[in-house]
């Protein structure tokens, strides 16, 4: 075994200049090398990492080449982007849904929709809207236990992150799916309130099972993480349910918003395409474009 496989490990923690590695038999605190920071890499949880120890403590050297990763949160090597939304105090708007998922699209990162409280209402609208976008979605409840097994199936041997909008019941379901992982950050976030972002942290948990689990306050945030969608161009491709449908329109360089003989509008209007996940993708559309014209008029 030479030195590097020796020394390296998964940054499990960020905090003000700190990373905790996960060495598998131990958690080493690391500083980052002057090195990284020159290069222009700043680690993320979720990074593979190569460490020099120091005594009890260690600097990181490297990290490893990434899979994906995302600015906000700042975390890399998702496996699954586990969202949730739920149809009762209160009603998740698909928007929220459609934007989550065209981001984890853009990084390649699979995604799985979690409706959460079916014993209140079973969300029939958001299970169809999901299930004809072609994007995995199980009905859960954490009274009723619904769905909770069919998730850890689904989930086990991953690395997870989970996110959602206020009120969904995620440290709830969190605690739920696993509570051998004693999770306290989903609740002392919440006690926070949103808006304060600095004492949000990631931290990524490893369950006996292997299944890795993060849970994410950042992806609820939006408006400042549009680097995240990639182009206008790009972002057609991150609805599952256009692609059949690209490149069938009559220009080639169709932003499928309003164009004549535009074939994702003709799926649209038979029902193929539902309306509100056009409409997400129309406001995502106008977003990017708006935020690379203000880049271009930036540099
Ligand atoms: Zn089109």
């Amino acid at each position: 075994m030479n030195l590097s496989e020796q020394n390296s490990g998964t940054i499990i923690r960020a905090l003000s200049g700190f990373y905790d590695v996960d060495t598998g038999s131990g958690i080493i605190r690391c500083r980052a090398r002057g090195k990284l920071r020159k290069l222009g890499i700043t680690p993320l949880v979720g990074d593979q990492a190569i460490f020099q120890p120091s005594g009890d403590s260690g600097y990181l050297q490297e990290i490893l080449p990434r899979r994906n990763s995302f600015i906000r949160p700042a975390v890399a090597n998702v496996d699954v982007l586990v969202m949730m939304g739920c149809q009762v105090n209160p009603v998740t708007e698909p928007f929220l849904i459609d934007r989550v998922a065209a981001i984890a699209a853009a990084q390649g990162v699979d995604t799985l929709l979690l409706l959460t409280k079916c014993d209140l209402d079973p969300a029939e609208e958001l299970y169809a809207i999901y299930q004809q976008a072609g994007i995995p979605v199980i009905r859960t409840s954490t009274k009723t236990g619904q769905g909770i097994e069919a998730v850890r199936e689904m989930l086990r041997g991953k690395l997870a992150a989970f996110t959602g909008n206020s009120g969904v019941g995620k440290s709830t379901m969190l605690n739920a799916l696993y509570p051998e992982a004693n999770m306290e950050t989903g609740e002392v976030s919440d006690k926070l309130g949103r808006g304060r972002h600095t004492t949000r942290h990631v931290e990524l948990f490893t369950l006996p099972d292997g299944t890795r689990i993060m849970d994410t306050p950042g992806f609820s945030s939006f408006d400042t993480d549009m680097m995240d969608l990639g182009t206008a161009d790009s972002l057609a491709r991150a609805f599952p349910e256009f692609r059949p449908y690209l490149g069938k329109c009559r220009f080639d360089d169709c932003s499928h918003v309003k164009e004549q003989g535009c074939a994702v509008l003709e799926a649209l209007e038979q029902g193929k395409i539902g309306p509100t996940r056009h409409a997400s993708y129309v406001r995502l559309y106008e977003k990017i474009k708006e935020y690379k014209e203000w880049e271009h008029k930036k540099s």
